[in-house]
């Protein structure tokens, strides 16, 4: 069996075939140019699903990952900031290219699958992922299973309010954690403190232990991501806090003042950084077609 799935992001659009042991045989990606368009966005993604295709008499199945909220049952986005993406079936932009069973979900959800299945959350069945990325992101799994809330919204961990009075975010609220730990605003405190645009490998070199600017940014960081796994252990009670999106390359820089802040605050939830890396979304997504496409079930009898 040959399984496609695909990651459909803001800026980038990933995809793999696997076979139905999740070995990875081919990889695709290009520029999602989401900011010309939904037209484009969506003819990127069906030219991505032609590429990967292309090589294969057979392709049994597509898992589809996407930005924005998405309603799985439905295979619709129910909102996006991706201009007129909101209410686009996934499915029919999919099977309209190829004629199989397709299967729809947010990609921070299939990321938490995907990892759940053969990355950092193997052999966990009560699971917190939270994405750090330009916004924050994140998934829940319960007892093995995705939760999705009443409206898909379960999981957006970036709009938990984590300081009173403090800075307006885009959902129209203040004070939400998305506006004190997203990747771009370490960024930018980062820029603010060194004076440059530097990169990771700086920052590593930069070690924070010597360098107290350094210090004070991942400082605060980690202080705030701290108080959100506190929250997250009171509200999921999870057994693990994954860490992903671009963040989790950072993962290692944080990770041992995160263990101060957490012991500061008596927290004991392991936070570990998700193994799968950027392909978390596409491998999840062959994992839901696996599970939820009737081709596979009727090869499975
Ligand atoms: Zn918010």
């Amino acid at each position: 069996m040959r399984i496609m799935g695909l990651d459909c992001g803001v800026t980038e659009i990933r995809g793999i075939v696997c076979n139905q042991d999740g070995k990875v045989l081919n990889t695709a990606r290009m520029a999602a140019e989401s900011g010309e368009g939904f037209f484009k966005y969506i003819h990127n993604i069906q030219s991505l699903v032609n590429t990967l295709a292309q090589p294969y008499s057979e392709i049994s199945c597509v898992g589809v990952a996407s930005t924005g909220r998405i309603d799985p049952q439905n295979g619709i986005v129910l909102n996006s900031t991706i201009p007129g993406y909101t209410g686009i079936n996934l499915r029919v932009v999919v099977s309209s290219v190829l004629d199989v069973d397709v299967v729809v979900q947010n990609s921070d959800r299939a990321a938490l699958i995907g990892e759940s299945w053969m990355g950092a959350a193997k052999g966990y069945k009560d699971v917190v992922l939270l994405t750090l990325g330009t916004i924050v992101g994140g998934a829940t799994m319960i007892d093995g299973n995705i939760h999705h809330g009443s409206s898909f919204r379960a999981g957006e961990w970036g709009h938990m309010q984590l300081i009173p009075n403090g800075k307006p975010c885009s959902c129209g609220r203040t004070g939400c954690l998305e506006q004190y730990i997203a990747t771009s605003i370490l960024s930018e405190q980062m820029e603010r403190v060194l004076g440059l645009n530097a990169c990771r490998e700086e920052y590593h070199e930069l070690y924070p232990g010597e360098n107290e600017n350094i210090a004070a940014v991942l400082g605060e960081f980690t202080g705030h991501l701290a108080w959100a796994v506190g929250n997250i252990e009171a509200t999921a009670d999870p057994e693990l806090v994954l860490i992903g999106g671009e963040s989790f390359e950072w993962f290692d820089i944080f990770s041992p003042l995160l263990s101060g802040e957490l012991a500061k605050r008596n927290i004991r939830l392991p936070v570990k950084k998700i193994l799968l890396g950027s392909d978390s979304g596409c491998i999840g997504a062959v994992k839901l077609a696996l599970e939820n496409c009737q081709c596979t079930k009727n090869k499975n009898k």
